[in-house]
């Protein structure tokens, strides 16, 4: 009987969170396409379900862990689940996260509240829960990483996406000072900036300013898909463990702010 060709993270336990639609989903197949067993966490049950089929259905391996990870014990029961049954994470791709631009003088307090709750409180929940296992596992096999979702707009400045961008800019900064305290333990800690992405994301805007800005750029550029962050992401996680790609800024070629 033939064996199966050894892939680059066959040993590799990887936990994705925002893993039911959009880049964590893309993420999540192509982990477990390169050997990951794969722990899918998001809120829609039967999304993961399916998500799991499909890369059972490819020869992969992959466990649906339904969680909301602004609810820090359910994160932390996810987690311990991770461990009994797997043995821990030893690579994390926290990535769940919510974008609801307005002008600042509408007062959209809800929505200023949900991204900080998701965005922020939630990322921090995955990594309260997680860094345990990281650290454990790292010390075990050499290295572990930890992937944090930002956004281009850490960087750039976009008029009514304040909140957003200030949740965004949270995630690398959080993820630069991180790296100095788990690099030394073989942790290697890195934010993924994207431009715009064609996911579900853009859903959930309710702003018409931003859904006009948002429908204009299709028009001028080809938006990156999910499946281009994925093979960023795996190829982070690929690199020799001396090797840690702190940031990356992964933008659609004709994206220009
Ligand atoms: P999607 O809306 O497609 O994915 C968001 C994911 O987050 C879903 O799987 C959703 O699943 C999950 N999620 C939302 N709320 C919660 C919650 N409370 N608990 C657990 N999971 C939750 O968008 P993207 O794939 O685009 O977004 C992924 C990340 O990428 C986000 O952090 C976003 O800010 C970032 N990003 C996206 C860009 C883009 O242009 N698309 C650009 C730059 C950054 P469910 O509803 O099932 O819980």
């Amino acid at each position: 009987m033939a064996t199966a060709p050894v892939q680059p993270l066959d040993d590799r336990v990887a936990v994705i969170t925002g893993a039911s639609s959009g880049i964590g989903e893309a993420s999540a197949e192509h982990l477990a396409s390169l050997g990951a067993t794969v722990v899918v966490l998001a809120r829609r049950a039967e999304r993961l379900q399916d998500l799991v089929a499909r890369i059972e259905k490819n020869g992969g391996s992959a466990l649906a862990i339904t969680a909301d990870v602004t609810d820090a014990a359910a994160v932390q029961a996810a987690a311990d689940r991770v461990e009994a049954e797997l043995g821990g994470a030893d690579l994390l791709f926290n990535n769940a996260g919510i974008m609801l631009p307005a002008p600042i003088e509408e007062l959209r307090i809800g929505q200023w509240q949900h991204q900080i709750d998701l965005n922020i409180s939630g990322l921090m929940n995955v990594i309260g829960a997680f860094v345990p296992q990281l650290v454990k596992n790292a010390g075990e096999r050499g290295a572990a990483d930890l992937i944090n979702t930002a956004s281009i707009a850490a960087q750039n400045i976009f008029p009514n996406f304040a909140v957003y961008s200030g949740t965004k800019a949270y995630v690398t900064h959080l993820s630069r000072h991180l790296r100095t305290e788990l690099g030394p333990k073989h942790v290697r800690v890195a934010a993924i900036e994207p431009g715009i992405v064609g996911t579900e994301l853009q859903n959930h805007v309710t702003d018409t300013g931003a859904l006009e800005w948002l429908d204009g750029s299709k028009e001028t550029m080809d938006w990156l898909t999910p499946q281009d962050i994925a093979q960023t992401i795996g190829f982070i996680a690929t690199l020799p463990p001396r090797v840690n790609l702190q940031q990356v800024t992964i933008m659609p070629t004709g994206q220009t702010s």
